[in-house]
């Protein structure tokens, strides 16, 4: 690829970029955890990063922000790699609900309990209480770490966030307990919590995030690093469940018309990935990339409102799918 093509694809993405930022307008910053009411409510940005190491950025890629619901995706795969995925998903399953993301209706309905899939926070608080060893120390230390070997940066909790989220956890409190009467919790129910509110509240940014996707994006391979991070199987999973439930009850729409796993958070990030396999050679990045999004405006599902347009234009035009 020449520095002219780069240039010309940099030049596109900043456009996107430029025309998606009016769509900030139609969503709203998540104030149900007091402290995400914080952010400018206009940001976009994104960050591309391809096999090679190659980046392509727009708008306010520097921004950080917290992982929020993203972090089930790592810490699914860190649960995964400390317990094998049979062990895992003997306490979690794989099934999409199109129910929103802290529904807990199917816990009481469906006897016994067993949560739908990870990417709800009640599948989240199971792995959480799984994760690492014993402590909440120890088990948030499992999935920093992870976050480490795919990044190379050891990512802070934010305090601020952490504390918000603590105080308001009213519902994700009421989803342990079900999980617990059931016997789907490894921890006490404020343990649980503690873990999955702090890997919620880990302070990142769009290139960490598109990092972590173009391992997915190699089936679990560092491509730079040259390290095989994650079992091939654990990344696949991994990206099943991105498709079928990562952008809460509107995952089917996302598979249909963006068709590309992508995990999004409440703080208004998006990780997405382009396998090898779904590279086009009309795209700056033929043998596929991470995509990390950050827009903190999101819509009543829980997306990035912008983000989500952006992630639509950009594998559209560049002509980017798993199917
Ligand atoms: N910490 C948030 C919660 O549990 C994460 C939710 C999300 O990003 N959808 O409510």
């Amino acid at each position: 690829e020449t520095t002219h093509d780069l240039q010309r694809f940099a030049a596109q993405l900043d456009k996107w970029v430029e025309n998606d930022r009016f769509y900030t307008a139609e969503g709203a910053c998540a104030s149900y955890i007091p402290a995400l009411q914080k952010a400018d409510p206009a940001q976009l940005g994104v960050v591309m990063v391809g096999s090679d190491g190659t980046v392509l950025q727009s708008g306010d890629s520097e921004a950080s922000f917290t992982l929020q619901s993203i972090s089930k995706v790592i810490s699914f795969m860190a649960a995964c790699i400390d317990f094998g995925t049979s062990y895992v998903l003997d306490r979690v399953d794989v099934e999409p609900t199109g129910d929103a993301f802290n529904s807990i209706v199917r816990l009481e309905l469906h006897k016994p309990g067993k949560p739908f899939n990870p990417m709800i926070n009640a599948g989240a608080l199971t792995v959480a209480s799984m994760l690492g060893k014993r402590t909440p120390q120890e088990k948030v230390e499992s999935f920093v770490s992870l976050i480490n070997r795919m990044t190379g940066r050891r990512p802070a909790i934010n305090e601020e966030v952490f504390q918000s989220e603590w105080i308001t956890a009213h519902r994700n409190r009421a989803l342990a307990y079900y999980l617990q009467e059931n016997g789907y919790l490894e921890a006490d129910v404020e343990d649980a919590l503690e873990v999955y509110l702090k890997q919620c509240s880990v302070e990142i940014n769009a290139t960490n995030i598109a990092m972590i996707g173009l391992v997915l994006a190699h089936d679990g391979y560092h491509p730079i690093l040259k390290e095989q991070i994650l079992p091939v199987q654990v990344a696949r999973i991994t990206k099943a469940l991105m498709v079928t439930c990562g952008m809460y009850n509107a995952s089917g729409k996302f598979a249909a018309f963006i068709g590309l796993p992508a995990k999004s958070g409440v703080s208004g990030g998006i990780m997405a990935v382009v396998p090898s396999h779904a590279g086009s050679p009309q795209s700056p990045f033929p043998n596929g990339c991470g995509i990390g999004i950050y827009g903190p405006a999101i819509d009543d599902v829980g997306n990035s409102v912008a983000g989500s347009k952006l992630l639509k234009q950009i594998a559209r035009e560049w002509n980017m799918s798993i199917f």
